[in-house]
């Protein structure tokens, strides 16, 4: 692979970019002249439209799509180098110039997406040439054409005013719904100075709260007296670790449920109340589903999904709640038991913040499975060798380190080639696997670098992905040792990696994750994740750094165990989250009477084993929903998690063992599932793999339900 050689690297547009020379100051420069030309050669398609819809009419795919993908791909490339350093090479200048660049981007897309021209000439396109497009070119324009509705191109002038504005005031409101959780979460804190109030926290965790204690503003300390985790103070805050780490492991009853009501009642009164919010945000996404033909927000949601409509969804969940609400019931008792056993005085009464507690005591009693102790058996080198001879094995693929020179954005970054079984190549990835908490973003994640495009028979592009995971790097001569979790997180991504870079689509618009319905994008994903506890995967992938010893049986037993643990109450938990969204996005409205919160309670009855407190306003933290992509989309986990354990029984119902006939599944699953992308129904790939519809059945049974 050459890097294109471009006095502006950020400009470049093609091949691989050449990180090092994109800087903040080249990107403040150059995308806004980048944007101005797009917009004059839109606006030169533009015209050229309008003549032909005046004549004749003579729309082809050479002559309307090819160039739209071309204007959309130069600015993807472009912007998407920016969006990708902002994630792993931030820096206060980065963050400013993408921040500032930002609504310029989305009136450029806005501007496309509302062509009125653009949108006659598609449907023109779509219709005048049923015969001589194939069955993934007009799959391709449906879905365009989908999208250009739900931005409201139909409507008429005064609506879409309406339309407009209510989506400007829309974006202001998540900003407003997040901004508060984030207050709500910052300005809770409380400070102890007693060491017995701290029982059971885990001493790392001492090490952290007190040096919250010593870095806050709030409070000071003479010298040769700053808190230490021996002798405190140590400060609690409501963010996410301290929050896990006091409600699993604080002995203190009462310290936990302070904590518990500080957090789940958090941005529901004062002045970061999102109550009033929700109801906003909710009526008018009623109204823009109204202005644009819907019956509800659910239904535009599920116009572009693989569920059908929201009964489909509301039976899928269904079928997980009557399955997990019985186990719920049983995991409580349960508890409840080993409180009484323990004469503790939750015993008599469970209430919502003993159960984290209590579950952990019943877990190392039951299977004292210590995920810290099991790294050294996962170093990454190892883990990786594993995970290729899988591939190999499954997909008949080969991966191998690339050897040539490549542009990178930090020194750990390596690129991996994909080989097909004659050594031919068919893509590549960048692996970026360690935490940087000083410039990269948490969390883990597969993005595209360079799409697959095989239209032009003279330019052929193979697919280049970013794997990106935040894991613990190496010190010294040890190499990174992984947790199990973050062997399935690099298994996870790789997954989504393996759909963008084994696809066989040559139109670039629905090659790999692309034109592919979001509630079935996550099954390669979630696919490769059952993948890690499967016997022979686990001796590949498990050998000590040191020692090269594979891990213990009974360490691996424990590791399964942990996989069913109290499953029952932590499905039974999303689905209440999914029932309550998508529930909220086609039922509420502001003149039944009836709260979110209260419709939230009413669903409660039949989706908790513990009914929320009064001062549970959940809703006001769900960010997801209010303040992410998920309304009426939450469901997408589990719909997705039911694919990816249907296909994965597939490969439980053969002799696992026999080479050739894991083979030969393995490639029906890569023939369909991992090249087909967006070019067809996920249904219809997913029926053409399995032979059937999916089920919920092999995802009750993995459960343990
Ligand atoms: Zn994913």
């Amino acid at each position: 692979m050459t890097i294109k050689q471009n006095k502006v690297a950020i400009l470049a547009g093609e091949g691989l970019p050449d990180y090092s020379q994109i800087t903040a100051k080249q990107i403040e420069e150059h995308i806004p002249s980048l944007l101005k030309e797009l917009s004059s050669r839109f606006n030169r398609l533009e015209n050229q439209i309008e003549e032909e819809l005046k004549s004749k009419n003579s729309f082809t795919w050479d002559n309307l799509m090819t160039p739209l993908h071309e204007i959309g791909e130069r600015l993807r490339w472009s912007w998407g180098v920016v969006g990708h350093l902002n994630g792993v090479c931030n820096s206060a200048e980065l963050r400013d110039v993408y921040a500032s660049q930002q609504p310029e981007i989305i009136r450029f897309y806005n501007l496309v997406g509302q062509s009125k021209s653009l949108y006659k000439a598609l449907s023109k396109l779509n219709e005048l040439n049923r015969n001589s497009l194939n069955n993934v070119q007009h799959r391709i324009i449906e879905a365009e054409l989908l999208s250009m509705r739900q931005r409201g191109v139909g409507l008429e002038s005064k609506k879409k005013e309406k339309f407009n504005s209510n989506s400007e005031r829309l974006a202001e409101l998540s900003t407003q719904f997040s901004n508060n959780v984030l207050d709500a979460t910052k300005e809770w804190s409380l400070l102890l100075t007693n060491k017995c109030d701290l029982e059971g926290i885990p001493n790392r965790v001492l090490e952290v709260l007190a040096n919250s204690a010593k870095n806050s503003k709030d409070y000071s300390y003479t010298i040769g007296n700053e808190p230490t985790s021996e002798k405190g103070p140590w400060l609690l805050g409501l963010d996410m670790p301290t929050y896990i780490s006091i409600i699993t492991y604080a002995k203190n009853r009462s310290l936990r449920e302070q904590i518990y009501k500080a957090y789940i009642s958090r941005a529901s009164s004062g002045r970061t109340n999102n109550k009033k919010i929700i109801e906003e945000i909710l009526t008018l996404r009623g109204n823009q589903a109204n202005l644009l033909g819907y019956k509800s927000w659910a239904d535009v949601s599920l116009a572009n999904k693989m569920a059908k409509d929201i009964h489909e969804v509301e039976a899928l969940l269904e079928e997980l709640r009557t399955a997990s609400i019985i186990a719920a019931r049983k995991e409580i008792k349960q508890l409840q038991q080993v409180a009484i056993k323990h004469k503790a005085e939750e015993g008599k009464q469970l209430k919502p913040w003993d159960i984290n507690y209590w579950s952990e005591i019943v877990k190392q009693e039951r299977f004292r499975l210590n995920q810290e102790m099991l790294r050294p058996w996962f170093p990454l080198p190892q883990v990786l060798k594993g995970l290729f001879s899988l591939s190999e094995r499954l997909f008949s693929i080969s991966i191998k380190p690339a050897h040539e020179d490549y542009p990178k954005w930090h020194k750990d970054v390596q690129l991996f080639n994909v080989l097909d079984s004659n050594g031919f190549k068919l893509a590549s990835f960048y692996l970026d696997p360690y935490s940087r908490p000083a410039t990269k973003r948490s969390g883990a994640w597969m993005d595209e670098c360079l799409i697959k495009d095989s239209s032009n028979k003279n330019n052929n592009i193979n697919p280049v992905a970013y794997l990106i995971c935040n894991q613990t790097p190496p010190v010294g001569n040890t190499p990174s040792l992984m947790s199990f979790e973050e062997v399935e997180t690099l298994f996870h991504e790789f997954g989504h990696g393996l759909q963008h870079m084994l696809t066989t689509i040559d139109y670039p618009q629905a090659a790999g994750i692309n034109n592919v319905e979001w509630d079935a994008v996550e099954l390669p994903s979630q696919f490769m994740e059952n993948w890690c506890l499967d016997p022979l995967t686990i001796k590949d992938i498990a050998k000590h750094w040191e020692t090269g010893d594979p891990l213990p049986e009974e360490e691996l037993e424990k590791l399964k165990l942990n996989q069913t643990f109290n499953s029952g109450l932590s499905t039974l938990r999303q689905i209440h989250f999914a029932l309550t969204d998508i529930r909220l996005h086609s039922q509420w409205d502001k003149s039944h009477g009836v709260t979110p919160d209260e419709l939230r309670r009413e669903l409660a009855k039949t989706t908790t084993v513990i009914q929320p407190i009064p001062e549970d306003q959940f809703l006001c933290a769900f960010s997801h929903i209010f303040a992410g992509g998920y309304a009426a989309g939450y469901y997408s986990y589990k719909w997705a998690e039911v694919l990816s354990a249907d296909a994965y029984s597939a490969f439980e119902e053969i002799d696992k063992n026999n080479e050739n006939k894991l083979k030969k599944l393995g490639l029906r699953f890569r023939e369909t599932i991992l090249s087909l992308g967006g070019s067809k129904h996920p249904s219809e790939i997913y029926e053409s793999f399995r032979g059937r519809p999916a089920n919920t059945k092999a995802l009750i049974r993995h459960l343990g339900l």
